[in-house]
């Protein structure tokens, strides 16, 4: 019998050995992948404006007690990466939102249900899923570019591809799309500010939450 053969036995068994090791490595891969990161530690370059911390958003309340960015590993460094290249043109990534636990979700879907403004926490969202980032460039005094309209506004002018707006402003959404894209992001064409990273597998929704301490909490 060929199995009698102890050469043939080691044979079958080292390639269960070799099988089993790369299972294992894209495993860990994939939890490497997926660890939420706050943003900061992997950059300082990257300038935070996170608005549903404060009131200043169209929520009109604040729903996170403190201001952090966070990410699923491979969509942070993804970030940081599309952030070194905007500064060689002299502007830097301002970020007014990243990933969202469920939880805050549900508690934006309680001050609006409507789905044009929230997405429904029962499918989730990316946001949810630590893939998506709300965002727009500043220049080097930290003013925001002209995008054609403010962060979070509603209505036509806001969709990526809308051309009643300035050239300047078509320009700009342009250069933020050009550099996202590069690195892996998407546009969401409803909002020139949304973009989600790209992956085969997306992560799962997700409710983990950051710690606050008295660096990032906001006053209320
Ligand atoms: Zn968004």
């Amino acid at each position: 019998m060929l199995y009698q053969n102890p050469n043939v036995r080691y044979f079958f068994f080292y390639i269960f050995l070799i099988s089993l090791a790369s299972v294992r490595a894209q495993d860990n891969q994939a939890i490497v992948d997926t660890t939420f990161i706050d943003i900061k530690m992997l950059s300082s370059e990257v300038i935070l404006d996170m608005k549903y911390a404060t009131a200043d958003n169209f929520l009109k309340v604040a729903v996170y007690d403190c201001e952090a960015c966070y990410l699923r590993k491979i969509a942070a460094e993804a970030l940081v990466a599309a952030n070194k290249d905007v500064a060689q043109k002299g502007y830097r990534i301002k970020l007014f939102d990243c990933y969202r636990p469920l939880d805050i979700q549900k508690k934006m879907w309680k001050i609006v249900p409507n789905p044009d403004y929230v997405a429904d926490p029962a499918k989730g969202s990316l946001h949810n899923r630590g893939l998506a980032v709300d965002l727009t460039l500043i220049d080097e005094n930290g003013n925001e570019l002209d995008m054609g309209t403010n962060f979070d506004h509603f209505g036509p002018e806001s969709e990526f591809a809308y051309r009643n707006i300035s050239k300047e402003a078509r320009r700009n959404r342009k250069l933020l799309n050009k550099i996202m894209e590069r690195h892996g992001f998407k546009v969401l064409k409803s909002e020139w500010w949304h973009y989600n990273y790209q992956m085969p597998q997306k992560a799962a929704v997700s409710n983990f939450k950051w710690e606050c301490d008295q660096g990032n909490m906001q006053d209320k």
